[in-house]
């Protein structure tokens, strides 16, 4: 029997029971039991499409393993070229302004959901300061696992001596990856567990990278990265 979904609009499978006939979706895993004529919601779908925002993916490899990116959009610097609405919001969560942290919050978890990611945790990526942890990346990860109902991983990654920021060093001085993975730790195991590792913006690369190691190393089986732009190059 085909039904199509009514929430996102994917071919939903069926199977007969005593209780009548269950449909499930592919997309949003939503299950409708159907008797007679009454159909009954016995299974919430995982995301409301309408929801769900634009982004872009595309697989990094790090030590041999497949690690899936996620970001919103593209950043466009400051001064180099006119900047677009969405690099201003970017800057805007930068400087902790708490509604457009709590719109990309909200981003971040429906595309979670989306993606049907299902981490365990959200860790975000330290900022290049000793010890410290932006507004914004706490307030989100606050959200992120609150919704999901996953563990909060702030504090887990830290930064135990500071390093140059990149955007503002000289190319010669920009720190490289080895540099942040030797100021980096990981403050607890994660044996087995899928993570989710935030940040705001990704430029070189090398901070992700760092982390996405020292958290493979830590136990973990699987990482997601999420950020919620890349740098766009502009000559
Ligand atoms: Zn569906």
């Amino acid at each position: 029997m085909m039904k199509f979904c009514p929430n996102c609009g994917s071919l939903m499978t069926s199977r007969e029971t005593p209780r009548g006939t269950i449909f499930v979706c592919r997309g949003c895993e939503m299950e409708i039991l159907r008797t007679e004529d009454i159909e009954t919601i016995i299974k919430l779908p995982l995301y409301d499409p309408k929801k769900v925002p634009e982004f872009h993916s595309e697989d990094l490899w790090i030590n041999g393993k497949r690690v899936p990116y996620y970001f919103l959009g593209y950043y466009l610097p400051q001064n180099k070229t006119q900047q677009d609405e969405f690099s201003k919001s970017v800057l805007d969560f930068k400087k902790g302004y708490l509604n457009v942290i709590s719109k990309f919050a909200e981003d971040v978890v429906n595309l979670i959901r989306f993606k049907k990611l299902k981490p365990d945790i959200i860790i975000p990526i330290p900022s290049s300061k000793k010890g410290e942890i932006s507004l914004g990346h706490k307030l989100l990860v606050d959200y992120v696992s609150n919704e999901l109902k996953i563990k909060n991983g702030t504090r887990i990654l830290q930064r135990w001596y500071s390093v140059q920021k990149s955007h503002l060093a000289s190319p010669n001085k920009r720190p490289i990856e080895r540099d942040h993975y030797l100021s980096i730790t990981c403050k607890q195991r994660l044996e087995n567990m899928k993570v989710v590792l935030f940040d705001d913006i990704l430029t070189t690369g090398d901070t992700a990278r760092a982390c996405v190691r020292i958290i493979f190393e830590c136990g973990a089986s699987k990482v997601y990265l999420i950020t919620l732009a890349r740098t766009k190059l502009v000559r």
